[in-house]
C-alpha cells in the first residue's frame, strides 16, 4: 500500500511495539513499555503532571505519576516524551473521508437544498480512483491531527480496505439511500450479503454498521425492510437526523424546499411521497429506530422533548458544529443534549462542508462558540472528541480515556507553553496541525515523528 502525502510525517506501521499489528493474537510478547511526559491526561480522571502510561500487548496496564510507574516496573522499556502531553487518540464521531476531494468544490450555498444538489453533481464527476484517493487524502489528515478512530459513512467499499490497512479503529457504516421500486427484500438480501463479506474482511479493529442517510432520503418502505433487517442484525447505525430547516418543514408541512426542488431534481415524485410523520424524529420512533445502536448526526432542531426521547431510549448524538456553521442550519442544542445524558460525540463532517478534519479545529471553533457559557468547559468539549465520541460509536469499553484495561489507543502532543494545573484550555486553544508527535492504535505506533 502506497502512502504519499506524508509530509515529514514518518509512518511506522509494523514497528508495533507489541510486534503485530493485532496484538491480541501476538505469539512473542514483549516487554512492558512506560511512556512518560508533561502531562497524562486520562479524560475520565483528573491529569497527571509528569504522568506515565504504561504498556503491555497492545493494552494500558496503568496510568499514573511516571516517577511511580518507574519504581514499580523497573525493567519497562522508558520512554520519555519531553515537552509532549499524553492523551487518549482523538474519536471524530462523523466523517465521509469519500469527499475530501469536494474541498472547495461544493461552496456554501444560500440554503440547504442547493448544497446538496451541488454536492450530488460534483459527487458524480469522482470515479473509483478518485474517490480511493479522496478516502486516502482525507484518513491522512484525520491522521496527521491526532484521530485515531473515526465514526466514518461509505457509500462505496475503498473506505473498508483504506482504513483497515492503516490500522485505524472505527466503525464504517454502509449508507443507503433511495426510492427504489420493486423487490425490497431481495435488496435488504443484497445488503445482508455485503455487510457480511465487509464484516469478515474488516480486520478487529473495525467495526460495521449501517447509515439510512435520513429521514427523507430513503422512501418509507425501504425504511421499513431496513428498519427489519437492523432489529434483527442488531447492527449499529447512524443517522442525519434533523439537520436543516428544510427537513423540518418537509416532515410538519409536507411542503418546501425537499420537496418542490430536491426530489424532481433527483426524479423522485414530489406528488408520491408524503412526509409520514410530523417530525423527522417521529418517523424514526414510528420505525421503531430509537435504540441504544442509533447514532444520530447533527441534531440542530430537535426540540427538548425529542432530546428527552432521545435519552429514553438511550441513543447517541454526533454533533458537527462547523458544518452547520457552513450551510447555515443553526446550531445544535448542545447544552439541552449534554444535560439530557445522551452521549454526544463531535465529528467534522466531510470537506464538502467543512475547512479541515481536524477536531481541534472542531473543538476550537466550539469553545468560540461557547465563550460566554461557563457550562461547556474545556473538559467537556475534550470528553466530546475522546471519550463521549466512543460512547457514541459503541467502544467506550475499550478506548476513549487511558485506564488501565483500554486498549493502548493514544498520542502524544506538544505541550503548549502555559498549562496551570489543567493543559485542556490551553491545548484546545493553542494545538496547531504540527503539534502531533505520535499516535498509537493497540500499542502499534501509526505515527512517530519524534523516533521514540
Ligand atoms: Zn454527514
Amino acid at each position: 500500500m502506497q502512502y504519499s502525502g506524508w509530509g515529514r510525517l514518518t509512518r511506522v506501521r509494523g514497528s508495533s511495539y507489541a510486534g503485530t499489528a493485532m496484538p491480541q493474537t501476538s505469539q512473542t510478547p514483549r516487554d512492558n513499555v512506560l511512556l512518560s511526559a508533561d502531562w497524562v491526561l486520562p479524560v475520565s480522571s483528573a491529569p497527571v503532571r509528569k504522568g506515565g502510561v504504561l504498556l503491555e500487548g497492545g493494552r494500558i496496564v496503568a496510568v499514573g505519576p511516571a516517577e511511580i510507574l518507574r519504581h514499580d516496573m523497573p525493567r519497562a522499556v522508558y520512554r520519555p516524551l519531553q515537552g509532549h502531553t499524553l492523551m487518549p487518540g482523538l474519536v471524530n464521531a462523523h466523517t465521509h473521508l469519500e469527499l475530501t476531494a469536494l474541498k472547495d468544490r461544493v461552496p456554501p450555498a444560500d440554503d440547504f437544498v442547493s448544497w446538496i444538489l451541488r454536492l450530488i453533481a460534483e459527487k458524480q464527476t469522482m470515479n473509483d480512483g478518485a474517490i480511493e484517493a479522496s478516502v486516502q487524502r482525507g484518513l491522512e489528515e484525520c491522521l496527521a491531527s491526532g484521530t485515531t478512530c473515526l465514526g466514518e459513512i461509505a457509500n462505496t467499499r475503498h473506505s473498508f480496505r483504506i482504513l483497515r490497512d492503516a490500522g485505524v479503529r472505527g466503525v464504517i457504516f454502509y449508507e443507503i439511500l433511495g426510492r427504489p421500486a420493486g423487490d425490497l427484500p431481495a435488496r435488504i438480501e443484497a445488503l445482508r450479503t455485503t455487510i457480511e463479506t465487509l464484516r469478515a474482511a474488516s480486520g478487529e479493529r473495525l467495526a460495521i454498521g449501517v447509515s439510512p442517510h435520513s429521514p427523507y432520503t430513503l422512501s418509507p418502505e425501504l425504511f421499513a425492510h431496513l428498519a427489519a433487517y437492523l432489529h434483527t442484525e442488531r447492527l449499529p447505525y447512524t443517522i442525519h437526523l434533523a439537520e436543516s430547516r428544510d427537513e423540518m418543514d418537509y416532515f410538519r408541512h409536507d411542503r418546501g424546499a425537499l420537496k418542490e426542488r430536491l426530489f424532481p431534481a433527483v426524479g423522485w415524485d414530489p406528488v408520491g411521497h408524503r412526509a409520514q410523520a410530523g417530525s423527522p424524529l417521529a418517523q424514526l420512533d414510528g420505525l421503531g429506530l430509537l435504540t441504544p445502536r442509533l447514532l444520530a448526526v447533527h441534531g440542530v432542531h430537535l426540540t427538548p422533548r425529542e432530546i428527552a426521547r432521545l435519552q429514553q431510549a438511550g441513543a447517541s448524538l454526533a454533533i458537527c458544529p462547523r458544518s452547520n456553521e457552513t450551510l447555515r442550519v443553526g446550531r445544535a442544542p448542545i447544552m439541552d443534549m449534554l444535560r439530557a445524558g445522551i452521549p454526544v460525540g463531535l465529528g467534522t463532517d466531510s470537506l464538502a462542508s467543512n475547512r479541515s478534519l481536524s477536531l481541534w479545529d472542531e473543538m476550537r471553533f466550539l469553545r468560540q462558540c461557547y465563550q460566554d457559557s461557563d457550562t461547556l468547559a474545556p473538559t467537556q468539549i475534550l470528553r466530546m472528541a475522546t471519550l463521549d465520541g466512543a460512547r457514541a460509536l459503541g467502544l467506550a469499553a475499550a478506548i476513549g480515556s487511558l485506564e488501565a484495561g483500554k486498549k493502548a489507543d493514544l498520542i502524544a502532543v506538544g505541550t503548549p507553553a502555559s498549562c496551570g494545573e489543567d493543559p485542556t484550555e490551553a491545548l484546545i486553544d493553542e494545538t496547531g496541525p504540527d503539534a502531533l508527535a505520535l499516535a498509537m492504535v493497540a500499542g502499534e505506533t501509526l505515527i512517530d515523528r519524534i523516533g521514540i
